[in-house]
């Protein structure tokens, strides 16, 4: 029988790569969207499954629309990617954070105790729960966690009450402690697509500096279309468990610079970069690079691209987007 899934966050960059994978398993597909005075669903456009997904409005800090939502989709999956999910903002908004990164979980885990019970219940953890922790080896499973940020403190919230109600309530809960994950929809406000974006507007001549903070802080970088695919088979796995999903390689933020000019073919990059304190956070986080022997030994999950293809594939599209937009606006005038 056609299986129904429900993803919170779809419109998100994991949301809008999950949903296609889905929909080329043939899933029916619920989105939970925010309501907005300005609906975009641009990511899921960009991927040409915006119409295939039934969308329901709701929000995570609200109970009644969550319950709704499950009433609604009736879902044997669930996917919870809906996230404050910009670590510097956390700073700013930390209640804000916590409400929907925290606290938002239960809610949701309530919502399917009581409505349905055997649905399966992925969570969106983060590598930031182990802040620095073990920064001179890989991060595994068993490494603890430390999180140094009110996002990471509120993840880490939500990755304990989900294995809470999986062992008091015998529910399906699976984590998946996700390694940073890019790709051309990535938020703009995140360091890779900040860098692949100013990148192209230098290149095209609208921008001539790319503001940033630490340049040293070393990740290990993914493609999210390769990480959705580990989180979906979490969910197919006999029995519920926490996964690291990583590509085991980490590289400087310097490193992911040097790239990305060199693929638009400018010399020099130190002069289109300047360091700005606004862009350090207020606890700083160093080295993240982790294990994904678990997900490889027990879900035959690997990374395919690496970090030099994403870089690559990230200037092209951002150079195709800025092209674009400067040929519409031509047009328009
Ligand atoms: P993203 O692009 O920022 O998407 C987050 C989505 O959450 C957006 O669609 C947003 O809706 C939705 N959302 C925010 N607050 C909400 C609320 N109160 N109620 C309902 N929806 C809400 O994030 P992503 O990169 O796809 O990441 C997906 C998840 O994985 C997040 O939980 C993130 O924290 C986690 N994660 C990401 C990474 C990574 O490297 N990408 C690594 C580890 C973990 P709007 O469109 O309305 O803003």
């Amino acid at each position: 029988m056609r299986k129904t899934a429900l993803v919170t966050g779809i419109n998100g960059q994991d949301g809008a790569y999950l949903a296609k994978l889905l929909l080329e398993k043939d899933y029916r597909v619920f989105g939970l969207v925010r309501r907005s005075t300005r609906p975009s669903f641009h990511n899921l456009e960009y991927l040409g499954v915006a119409s295939a997904v039934d969308y329901i409005e709701g929000d995570l800090t609200d109970e009644v629309s969550i319950f709704q939502a499950i009433r609604l989709a009736r879902p044997d999956e669930i996917y919870n990617l809906a996230a404050q999910s910009f670590v510097g903002s956390s700073w700013d908004q930390p209640i804000l954070t916590a409400e929907i990164n925290a606290m938002g979980v239960v809610k949701l885990l309530n919502a399917i105790k009581e409505l349905t019970p055997h649905a399966r219940f992925y969570q969106a953890s983060t590598s930031e729960m182990f802040g620095n922790s073990n920064r001179a080896g890989l991060q595994t499973e068993n490494t603890p966690f430390h999180p140094r940020s009110p996002y990471a403190i509120a993840k880490l919230f939500a990755y304990w009450i989900v294995n809470n109600y999986k062992e008091s309530y015998g529910m399906f809960c699976a984590n998946g402690i996700l390694f940073n994950h890019e790709s051309p929809i990535r938020g703009k406000e995140f360091v890779t697509r900040k860098i692949t974006d100013g990148v192209a507007r230098i290149k095209l001549g609208l921008q001539d500096t790319i503001r940033l903070g630490n340049l040293e802080s070393k990740r290990d970088w993914g493609f999210a279309g390769d990480y959705v695919e580990a989180m979906w088979m979490m969910m197919q796995h006999a029995t519920p468990d926490n996964y690291i999903v990583s590509t085991g390689e980490t590289h400087t933020i310097r490193d992911f610079l040097d790239l990305a000019f060199r693929r638009a073919e400018i010399k020099n990059w130190k002069d289109h970069v300047a360091i700005d304190p606004r862009f350090k956070r207020p606890a700083e986080l160093f080295t993240l690079q982790g294990s994904c022997s678990k997900a490889a030994r027990k879900l035959k999950w690997k990374p395919r691209v690496k970090f030099e293809e994403l870089v690559e594939m990230m200037v092209d599209a951002d150079i195709e987007r800025v092209t674009q937009e400067i040929k519409n606006t031509a047009n328009k005038r």
